[in-house]
């Protein structure tokens, strides 16, 4: 995870927020290639779920909601982590966490999870099955459990303190109530989808390990409307539908699994639940979880807003896959990273496949110091920039500049020489087989833009 973490900071895809001041613990800043891999990620998420679907719709909901959506989907009064802390190292923990290490299932709970676990108020001594009696780092003695509340607040109005809102905690709940509005404009029929990915808040009591549990980061999530009795089957259809989506993006087979929720750990209102989870340098974690959550939304928000969110005299249930933009680019990137001995010197190489790959191609002159060379690679660059996102570098010798862009992922790599000013033809480097072939310059778009549409749509 180390080389990772460094990998990102040294070649600009993550950052700390506000290093300069010291950091804002578990905040992350994408920089230029991270914004990149980002957009990438969630465009494809976009295309594959709305654009190439007659059933899906999009969304953007704000940030900032009435206060009553939260207690309509109890985020008010349920909203909260266990944490224990440790009398004698001082760290704190996650109780569910400590208690399920021997679980077979997904240590990391969901807000149906949460929801059954605490209430914000509750402040209790670990039960005598559950209790994990010691330290998991040092051994020392536990504190008792108290509940912690994961919502972030702010207030709205002129007056400070004037009414008490929240940054959400997840991006689901405009989509419910907005499902009435959907439903209406564009006169749907089950079963039909909506869609929304953006920002959502939580205060988390254990961090750590990069950016897989961050205060701030971005959902994908949708909520699926189903009849009733069709729930089973389309839930079944989107658990495998979002798995083969990971795969046709490049992560192994055998890093990706599914983890299905046993009753215990259902909430009362989830008929089912499967995570779909990534195998971290730091274990196998949730990317992802698909849950029936039947009609409990759509009612609860019907009941407390006395509004009727029927869609033609029916309340569905939904299916919702819910994913975190962060952890799948994280994935992304352990998923792809490489290292190799190539005539005795290791090469790092990032194999992202081609569509996630934050730069299509890159321009590099072989001498810099050639006015007409380097003339002849800015110019290819303008040529291509309208169709790939092309970058020139003069910075280093040919031979450091192919290994960072074989680091950041860079899947083609063209040089311009001496010879190239005679005959117009470039060299192009593939980044995984490092083969190259000469290109007439003219024959570069189309040339690209062949290898490019191979990768998965
Ligand atoms: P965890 O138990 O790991 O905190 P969760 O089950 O609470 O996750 P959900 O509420 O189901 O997560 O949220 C859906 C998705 O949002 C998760 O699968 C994950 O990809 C992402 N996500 C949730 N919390 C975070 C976080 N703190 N940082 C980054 N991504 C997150």
């Amino acid at each position: 995870m180390d080389k990772i973490v460094s990998l990102c900071k040294r070649r600009g895809f993550i950052f700390q927020s506000s290093a300069i001041y010291g950091g804002l613990s578990s905040v992350w800043d994408y920089g230029p290639l991270g914004v990149e891999l980002k957009r990438n990620i969630k465009n494809l998420w976009w295309k594959n779920l709305v654009h190439q679907r007659e059933d899906v719709e999009g969304l953007d909901a704000a940030i900032l909601m009435n206060p009553n959506v939260w207690e309509a989907s109890g985020h008010t009064k349920n909203f909260a982590d266990e944490l224990v802390d440790c009398k004698k190292c001082k760290k704190r923990f996650r109780y569910d966490e400590i208690t399920s290490q021997q679980s077979t299932v997904n240590s990391q709970q969901s807000i149906e999870n949460r929801e059954q676990r605490t209430e914000k108020t509750e402040h209790r001594e670990p039960s005598a099955e559950n209790r994990a009696p010691k330290c998991p780092e040092c051994g020392g003695e536990l504190t008792s459990v108290k509940a912690f509340d994961l919502m972030f607040k702010t207030s709205i109005g002129a007056v400070e303190g004037e009414r008490e809102i929240f940054l959400r905690p997840e991006t689901a709940q405009g989509i419910f109530v907005n499902f009435v509005n959907v439903c209406q404009t564009l006169h749907k029929k089950l079963p039909f989808g909506i869609a929304q990915m953006g920002k959502a808040f939580r205060n988390e009591i254990t961090t750590g390990n990069f950016t897989f549990r961050s205060r701030e980061f971005e959902q994908m999530e949708l909520e699926y409307f189903v009849k009733p009795q069709e729930a089973e089957k389309w839930y079944k259809y989107w658990v495998h539908e979002r798995f083969d989506w990971y795969i046709n993006l490049g992560i192994k087979k055998e890093n990706l699994r599914l983890q299905s929720h046993s009753q215990e750990q259902l909430a009362h209102y989830a008929k089912a639940c499967t995570d779909i989870e990534y195998k971290f340098p730091f274990g196998w974690k949730e990317l992802e979880g698909i849950a029936n959550r039947q009609d409990f939304d759509l009612k609860q928000h019907q009941k407390c807003s006395g509004e009727d969110l029927s869609c033609k005299g029916v309340i569905p249930y939904v299916i919702e896959p819910s994913g975190g933009v962060d952890r799948a680019l994280l994935a992304f990137l352990v998923d792809a990273y490489h290292e190799e001995d190539v005539k005795g010197r290791k090469r790092v190489v990032l194999r992202l496949a081609q569509n996630l790959a934050p730069i299509k191609v890159a321009i590099l002159p072989l001498l810099r110091n050639r006015p007409e060379i380097v003339k002849m690679a800015t110019k290819i660059r303008e040529t291509l920039s309208p169709h790939f996102v092309a970058k020139y570098d003069d910075t280093a010798s040919i031979g450091k500049l192919y290994r960072r862009q074989d680091e950041i992922g860079t899947p083609y790599c063209i040089t311009v020489d001496v010879d190239s000013l005679e005959d117009k033809k470039v060299t192009v480097r593939k980044r995984d087989t490092m083969q190259q072939e000469r290109i007439a310059v003219g024959k570069l778009k189309e040339y690209l833009g062949e290898k490019l549409e191979e990768s998965p749509k």
